[in-house]
Parts: C-alpha cells; sequence; structure tokens
C-alpha cells in the first residue's frame, strides 16, 4: 500500500488525485511551508516593505507579522 508523508506535518496521507495541494495535506499545510519560507525571507530582508501577497499568507496563518522599527 502506497502513502505519502505530509512533508509540513508529517502525517501519513494516502494518495489522492482530488487532493490539489499535494505534496501537502492539506492547504494549511502547503500555507504553513510557503509562510515559514517568507518569514524566513522577511528576517534576511527586513527593511523591504511588505507585500500584499505576504500580508495575505500571515493573515491566512493566523500570527503577527514581524515588527519594523
Ligand atoms: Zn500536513
Amino acid at each position: 500500500m502506497i502513502s505519502l508523508t505530509c512533508p509540513q506535518c508529517r502525517k501519513k496521507m494516502k494518495p489522492s488525485h482530488k487532493n490539489e495541494n499535494r505534496p501537502f495535506c492539506s492547504e494549511r499545510c502547503r500555507v504553513l511551508d510557503l509562510g515559514a519560507w517568507a518569514e524566513e525571507g522577511y528576517k534576511i530582508a527586513s527593511d523591504e516593505p511588505l507585500k500584499n501577497e505576504d500580508i495575505e499568507i500571515i493573515e491566512r496563518l493566523n500570527v503577527d507579522p514581524p515588527k519594523r522599527h
């Protein structure tokens, strides 16, 4: 039996043609992974203003945007 492991939450799942979020198990994990990547980017380029699409991701993750001074 084939099973996939979600790279984000490590949950085992059955491969499904209905899953639009592969290789992730859910949209949540897909967005979380993207958010983790984006957060790294903010640390490096903290002077860059947040893009609307980035803010959208952060809001979907329900976390505070990085504080700027
Ligand atoms: Zn997952």
